[in-house]
C-alpha cells in the first residue's frame, strides 16, 4: 500500500506567493526574485510532503494551472499575440497579461475570462479556442522543468497535469462552426511531446486529472477520454498513468473508465463513498487496475475519522490486496488551508475546536498514519488510532457542537414558516401604502465606500487601540454622512452603508454561535486573491441582534425608508467551511432561522425594507443536473424561512451578483422576494430575458451601471438602459440601482454616479 498526494497549496505558509506577486506587479522585485520565491515555495512543499510515497510536481502555479496550459501550448487569444508584438512583452509579462489584462498609454487589452473551478471557490482562466487553433510547444515546458527541479532537490515526484479532455471542455469557442473537442487530435500531439520529455528525464509515472468526468455523462466526453488514454497507453507503454476525477463519482462514466488501459484510477471517496462498491463489484474491474482511494477530504477542514477510513481501506484490501492500493486526498489540497499549527496562542480560533481540524499539512500526516495503522495487527490499540478517536469523540459529544434547542427548532419547522402571510399582489398594495415610493424607485445595494479611514478605525478597534464607544461613534458619523448624502441627491430607499462590516459573511459569522475563524487559514480564490472562510463547527444560533443598532440608527435619522441589510443563509453556507457531520441543508436551515430572527428584530426596530443578499445562490448548484432540484428546493426554502417572519407591509429585497438565471428562474421566483436586484449592466440586459420570458411577477432592479470600474456613468446611457429595460419588464415592476455594493469604490465617483443615476431616473419618470 502506498500513499500519494497530487496537489499541495501553492500560496506559501505565510502567503509568500501573494506578497511576491504584488511586489512583482508593482515593479518592486524583478522576475528573477519572483522565480526564486516560487522555487522556494515548491521546495518547502516537497519537504513538507516527503513522508509520502508519491508527491506531486507541477501543482505549483504563479497564477492558475489552466493558464499554465494555455501558455505551455501557446494557444493564446489573438488579441494577446498582437499585444505581445506591439509591446514587446517578455514571457512573464505576457503570462500575467493573459490573467490580468494589460493597460498602458498605447494598449488596452482585457484579461481572459475567469470562472469557477467546478463547484469550488477557486477560479481558473477560461481557454479561448478558434477553429484554427493550433497547439505548439516552443519554450521550456513547465511540468518538465518542475519535475527536473524536484529531482535536483532530491525528490522523485509524480508529475500532475490537467488532462486534454478537461482542458478543452472547460474552454470556450470564439468563432463558430466547430466544437472545441474537434481540436483534440492536434492537442494530443503536444501532450505527447510533454510525455516524451518527462520520460527522457526519468519520470516513470504521471497523473492526469479529468474532473470533467464528474459532470453529467456525455457521449462526446466519453469518446474523447477513450481515445486519449488508449493513445497514451499505446504510445507510452512504459509510463504508469493515473486517471483522476474528483468532486463526484464517475457515475455514468464508470463503464468507460474501467475499460481504459491505465495503471491507476483515482476516486473521490469523500464526495462519493458508495462508488467503491460499484467498482469492486463491476464486471469490467480488471485485476491489474490500481485504485487511489481519496479518503481524506481535500476540500474541508475536519480531522479524518480513522475508524471510518480503516473500515473502507480494509474492505478494499480484502478484495484486491494491499499492493494495488494508494491512499490519497479526495482532490488536490489546493482547496485546504495549509497548516493548523500556524494557529498559535494569538489565533482567533476556538481552542476547543482546533484539535478537530486538519489542514493540508495534517492531511499529509493522516495519510501516513493510516498507512501505518493498516499495516498493524492491532490497529485499534495503536496510539495513533487512540489519539485520533479521542478528538473525533470529543467533537461528536461536545456541547459546543450540540444545541438541542436549535435542533428542536429545525425539526419543528413547518410550511407556515416559509410562507409570507399573503401573496405578492396583496403585499404590494400594503407596501405601497407603507412606503409611498414613486415610479422607478431608486436604491443602492448596501455598502458604500470603505475608505482608508473606515478600515483604519476598524483595525484600531480590533487591536484595542480605541474603545468600543469611540469606534461606535465613528461608525455612527459615517452612517449620518451617508444618510445625509443620499437624502441630498434624492434616493428613495436609503442604505446605512455597511461601514461596520469587514466582510459580508465574516461579519455575521463572528456574531453567531457555531462559527470559528482562523488567523492563517487562507485558501486561494484566484491568482493572488485568497479567502479565509469561517468554519461552521456547531449548531448555529443567534443570541443577540447583529445589525439592529446600525440600521435603527440610520432609520432614526430620516423620514425615508432605510433598507436593513443582511447576508442570506445560502451565501453564508456557501462561503464557509461547513460541518461534515450533518447534511448541508440542515446547517443552512439553522442559519436561516438565525437570519429570520434578525429580520423580525429589524422590523420591530422600525425598518420597513429589509434586504437579504444571496449572491452565492447559483454557486451552490451541484455538478450534475439530476441533483439540482433537491438543492434548489432546500435553498429556496432556507431563504423563505429567513424572509417570511415579517408582516405583509414589510418589503423584502434580495440581491444576486452576476449569475445566469434562465435555468433557475422558477426557483428565483419561488423565493418570492418582493424585490430582487441583479448585476446586469455588463450583460446588455440579456439577463433580464429570463425574467421577462417567465413573466416574473415581483419587482426587479437590474443593475444600471457597472460598479467594478471608477467611470461615472452618463445620464444618457442610464436613461437608455431604463428605456430598454422597460421593453422587457413593465415599468411598474422596475427599480433603479447600481449593479452591486459600492465598498470598493471611492466617494468621488460614488457620489457622481449615484447622483447621475437619480437624475436619469427622474428624466425617465417624465418621459416614459
Ligand atoms: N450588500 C452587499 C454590499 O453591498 C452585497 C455584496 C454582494 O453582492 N456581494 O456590499
Ligand atoms: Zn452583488
Amino acid at each position: 500500500m502506498k500513499t500519494r498526494n497530487f496537489g499541495f497549496p501553492r500560496i506559501g505558509a505565510k502567503r509568500e506567493l501573494k506578497k511576491a506577486l504584488e511586489q512583482f506587479w508593482a515593479k518592486e522585485i524583478d522576475a528573477a526574485k519572483l522565480i526564486e520565491i516560487g522555487k522556494d515555495i515548491r521546495k518547502k512543499n516537497w519537504e513538507a510532503q516527503s513522508i509520502l510515497d508519491d508527491i506531486p510536481s507541477n501543482d505549483f502555479s504563479f497564477y492558475d494551472q489552466i493558464l499554465d496550459l494555455i501558455y505551455t501550448f501557446d494557444c493564446l487569444p489573438k488579441r494577446f499575440r498582437q499585444l505581445q508584438q506591439k509591446e514587446n512583452l517578455n514571457d512573464l509579462e505576457l503570462y500575467f497579461a493573459l490573467a490580468r489584462g494589460f493597460q498602458n498609454e498605447t494598449s488596452d487589452v482585457k484579461a481572459m475570462e475567469m470562472t469557477k473551478w467546478f463547484d469550488t471557490n477557486y477560479h481558473f482562466i477560461v481557454p479561448e479556442f478558434y477553429k484554427n487553433t493550433q497547439f505548439s510547444i516552443s519554450k521550456p515546458i513547465k511540468i518538465v522543468e518542475e519535475y527536473k527541479e524536484a529531482k535536483v532537490s532530491g525528490f522523485e515526484t509524480l508529475p500532475t497535469i490537467i488532462g486534454p479532455v478537461t482542458f478543452l471542455w472547460l474552454g470556450k469557442e470564439i468563432d463558430k462552426g466547430f466544437h472545441r473537442l474537434d481540436l483534440l487530435d492536434d492537442l494530443l500531439a503536444s501532450y505527447s511531446v510533454i510525455l516524451d520529455q518527462l520520460l527522457e528525464h526519468g519520470a516513470s509515472k504521471i497523473q492526469f486529472d479529468e474532473p470533467c468526468l464528474a459532470l453529467d455523462e456525455n457521449p462526446l466526453i466519453q469518446e474523447c477520454i477513450k481515445k486519449v488514454y488508449q493513445h497514451f497507453a499505446k504510445e507510452f507503454p512504459q509510463l504508469d498513468i493515473t486517471l483522476g476525477n474528483y468532486f463526484d463519482c464517475y457515475g455514468g462514466n464508470l463503464t468507460t473508465v474501467l475499460q481504459l488501459p491505465i495503471h491507476t484510477l483515482h476516486l473521490d471517496l469523500v464526495r462519493c463513498g458508495e462508488q467503491i462498491n460499484d467498482i469492486l463489484n463491476h464486471e469490467l474491474f480488471n485485476e491489474n487496475l490500481h485504485l487511489s482511494l481519496g479518503i481524506i477530504d481535500g476540500r474541508n477542514v475536519w480531522k479524518n475519522d480513522f475508524r471510518k477510513s480503516l473500515e473502507v481501506i480494509k474492505k478494499v484490501e480484502a478484495s484486491i490486496g494491499s499492493d494495488r492500493i494508494l491512499l490519497s486526498p479526495s482532490c488536490s489540497l489546493l482547496h485546504s488551508p495549509i497548516d493548523i499549527n500556524l494557529e498559535d496562542e494569538q489565533s482567533k480560533i476556538h481552542p476547543e475546536v482546533k484539535p478537530w481540524l486538519s489542514f493540508a499539512q495534517q492531511k499529509i500526516e493522516e495519510l501516513e498514519q493510516l498507512k501505518v495503522l493498516v499495516a498493524e495487527k492491532e490497529p485499534y490499540q495503536h496510539p495513533l488510532y487512540v489519539s485520533n478517536q479521542i478528538d473525533i469523540q470529543s467533537r461528536i459529544t461536545s456541547e459546543l457542537v450540540n444545541n438541542l434547542k436549535v435542533q428542536e427548532r429545525v425539526k419543528n419547522l413547518s410550511a407556515k414558516e416559509s410562507q409570507r402571510a399573503s401573496d405578492f399582489k396583496s403585499r404590494k398594495v400594503q407596501q405601497a401604502v407603507a412606503l409611498q415610493l414613486p415610479l422607478l424607485p431608486t436604491t443602492s445595494i448596501g455598502s458604500l465606500p470603505q475608505t482608508k479611514e473606515v478600515r483604519k478605525n476598524r483595525s484600531l478597534f480590533k487591536r484595542g487601540k480605541i474603545t468600543h464607544e469611540q469606534y461606535s461613534d465613528f461608525i455612527k458619523n459615517e452612517i449620518k454622512d451617508a444618510i445625509r448624502f443620499q437624502e441630498s441627491i434624492d434616493v428613495d430607499v436609503l442604505v446605512h452603508g455597511e461601514f461596520e462590516r469587514n466582510d459580508m459573511v465574516e461579519f455575521f459569522g463572528e456574531q453567531l454561535d457555531g462559527f470559528t475563524f482562523t488567523s492563517h487559514g487562507w485558501v486561494q480564490s484566484f491568482g493572488s486573491r485568497y479567502v479565509k472562510p469561517p468554519i461552521i463547527y456547531g449548531d448555529v444560533h443567534r443570541s443577540e441582534a447583529m445589525t439592529v443598532k446600525e440600521s435603527a440608527y440610520a432609520q432614526s435619522l430620516t423620514e425615508r425608508p432605510v433598507k436593513g441589510m443582511l447576508t442570506g443563509p445560502v451565501t453564508i453556507l456557501q462561503w464557509s467551511f461547513v460541518r461534515d457531520d450533518q447534511p448541508r441543508h440542515k446547517t443552512c436551515k439553522q442559519i436561516s432561522l438565525a437570519i429570520r430572527d434578525e429580520v423580525i428584530d429589524l422590523e420591530k426596530a422600525g425598518l420597513k425594507v429589509i434586504q437579504i443578499d444571496e449572491p452565492a445562490f447559483r454557486e451552490g448548484l451541484p455538478l450534475r443536473k439530476g441533483e439540482w432540484q433537491s438543492y434548489l428546493d432546500w435553498a429556496v426554502d432556507s431563504f423563505k424561512i429567513s424572509s417570511s417572519g415579517v408582516k405583509d407591509g414589510t418589503q423584502i429585497h434580495t440581491h444576486m451578483c452576476y449569475s445566469k438565471f434562465n435555468d433557475i428562474i422558477k426557483s428565483i421566483a419561488a423565493m418570492d422576494a418582493d424585490v430582487i436586484t441583479i448585476e446586469c449592466s455588463r450583460s446588455q440586459l440579456h439577463l433580464l430575458n429570463a425574467f421577462s420570458n417567465f413573466k416574473y411577477p415581483n419587482e426587479i432592479g437590474p443593475g444600471i451601471y457597472d460598479i467594478h470600474s471608477p467611470n461615472v456613468p452618463s445620464v444618457y446611457d442610464m436613461l437608455d438602459f431604463i428605456n430598454k429595460a422597460k421593453i422587457k419588464i413593465p415599468l411598474e415592476q422596475l427599480w433603479v440601482n447600481p449593479d452591486c455594493g459600492l465598498k470598493t469604490r471611492g466617494w468621488t465617483e460614488t457620489k457622481a454616479s449615484l447622483e447621475a443615476m437619480v437624475n436619469a431616473t427622474k428624466k425617465a419618470r417624465e418621459l416614459f
